[in-house]
């Protein structure tokens, strides 16, 4: 590889970023840090109809979260700005003119009626998908059938207009895809799209070449449904910078869901989260769920991302993020859909809760805790009950029900399964226990497992029988780490006091 490595993120700032967009983040990043190169995130805002307020925001916290900062944005600076597309505005219409000096692009007058007009005409003959063509092209007002004078009046006294490529009719293009090998259009199939729009922006198609040559991008990765438009920025490189300039590009496969391409409202139809964070259309009030919010660890996100299509040839699942740097070859990424798997993934989360010290996300379990009207008051012992029940947790939130009974005695207390066992032996056991507790010296699990068998051995009771309805005293429930363990971390205090309470229910 002779060129420096320079990728691109090029989000247009619509809406939350799902599963796939943040997949194309960190394959592009894990590219550029594989070869020393460098990750630029560019704001594609030409399509000011569809700006939505919140969204560049939302894109930068994302990345933020995942670790995948952009080496140049518009907000971390660079020496190729502006890297948000709407600064370069006034750049654009001397590319799009070019094009038009080249034969390669075209100047069309016609008015948004003439336009529906040619598609209606189009539709009763029957045509499925009426589009602006090389076989329409020659019946609408534009720069080709006009008289040249009559073009230079219309530009002139401004009127509106848009300019076009002219795709050629029966060419084939091709160019080498890093995932997909060679990929070939027939150009006849390709509608003329719209390069430069009336208000004087450029549409994605030309901004994206644009861009992509001025900001010296080497490689291009995308996802998959960007491939139809692959052979209109073929064309345009090749007329304006040169093939030989392009960048390589990969497609990504798509994100399969249960029924087909993973999409927003499979999020809501199967109960998963398909956003990377909360997401809230300040337009139509809708929140859609992330990752982050349920629980997610950004570790594991970025984890089962990068598994969502690629893996390194051998049965290993669990990486770091620096290990996918190591490990990355885009080469590797599948050609097929990768199938996304709610169950796995939480799976990923739950290796990636045991795997790191706690002290990596307490303050994220920290939070939740406090949604629930805790307050940790000592990090120390927070950090202790976490490490204690971490194994049992799948997502962050588990940790509430896992562990909330540490920090609130439980007054609902699940008695069914010791209530048709209990015996006036079993109160008295307790009873002297909780004497015996007052004087322990050391308190610690080991101490008070001893104590608590010597007890029973002494009253005569297995001590079996016992240490469920231990259990359900200092717990609420039948569920939890080992009961002498949470005996010794709740204390002495706590733990008397628990099973004082319970046997006024019993
Ligand atoms: N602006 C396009 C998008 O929203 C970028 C596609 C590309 O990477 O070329 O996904």
């Amino acid at each position: 590889m002779n060129r420096k490595v320079r990728v691109r993120f090029a989000p247009s700032p619509t809406g939350g970023l799902h599963l796939g967009g943040v997949r194309t983040v960190l394959y592009n990043y894990l590219f550029a840090k594989h070869h020393g190169g460098e990750f630029v995130l560019r704001i594609e805002d030409t399509d000011q109809t569809r700006f939505v307020p919140g969204a560049e925001d939302y894109i930068f916290e994302t990345l933020a979260w995942c670790g995948l900062e952009p080496d140049e944005s518009p907000r971390h600076g660079g020496p190729f700005a502006p890297y948000r597309q709407s600064e370069r505005k006034p750049q654009y219409r001397q590319y799009a003119e070019q094009l038009v000096a080249a034969g390669q692009a075209y100047y069309a007058f016609d008015t948004p009626e003439e336009l529906e007009a040619m598609r209606n005409r189009l539709r009763s003959e029957e045509s499925p998908n009426p589009q602006y063509d090389h076989k329409v092209r020659g019946e609408m007002r534009n720069s080709l059938n006009l008289p040249e004078t009559e073009v230079q009046s219309l530009l002139d006294s401004g009127t509106p207009h848009v300019v076009r490529i002219k795709m050629p009719e029966g060419e084939k293009l091709s160019f080498t895809d890093l995932i997909r090998g060679e990929v070939s259009f027939d150009t006849a199939l390709v509608d003329d799209k719209v390069l430069l729009k009336a208000d004087g922006m450029p549409t994605y198609h030309l901004a994206v070449v644009v861009d992509d040559y001025l900001m010296e991008i080497s490689h291009a990765f995308r996802g998959e449904e960007w491939l139809p438009s692959a052979p209109v920025h073929v064309l345009l490189w090749r007329t304006l910078f040169g093939e030989d300039q392009m960048p390589q590009w990969a497609h990504l496969p798509l994100i399969l869901g249960p029924s087909g391409k993973l999409s927003k409202r499979d999020g809501a139809k199967y109960g998963f989260p398909v956003f990377a964070a909360n997401w809230a259309d300040l337009k139509s009030g809708e929140l859609t769920e992330g990752f982050r919010e349920r629980g997610f660890l950004p570790q594991a996100f970025v984890n089962l991302l990068a598994m969502l299509g690629w893996n390194d040839g051998t049965e290993q699942e669990l990486f770091s993020l620096d290990e996918l740097v190591q490990r990355f070859d885009i080469a590797k990424v599948h050609k097929g859909g990768a199938k996304f798997d709610f169950e796995k993934a939480k799976w990923f989360n739950h290796e990636w809760i045991k795997k790191l010290p706690v002290a990596e996300y307490s303050a994220q379990v920290q939070t939740i805790f406090e949604q629930r009207g805790i307050t940790v008051t000592d990090k120390g012992f927070f950090e202790k009950v976490l490490e204690l029940v971490k194994d049992r947790c799948t997502l962050l939130t588990d940790f509430w029900e896992q562990s909330a009974f540490f920090f609130t005695a439980p007054k609902e207390l699940d008695t069914t399964a010791i209530k048709p066992k209990w015996t006036e032996a079993k109160t008295q056991f307790f009873q002297n226990f909780t004497g015996a507790l007052a004087q322990l010296q050391t308190w610690d699990a080991a101490s008070l497992e001893t104590l608590f068998k010597e007890q029973a051995a002494a009253a005569g009771i297995k001590p079996g029988e016992l240490q469920l309805p231990l259990r359900i005293m200092l717990v609420g429930g039948k569920f939890g780490p080992p009961v002498f363990d949470i005996a010794a971390l709740i204390g002495k205090e706590a733990t008397t006091s628990r099973i004082e309470y319970a046997l006024t229910q019993l």
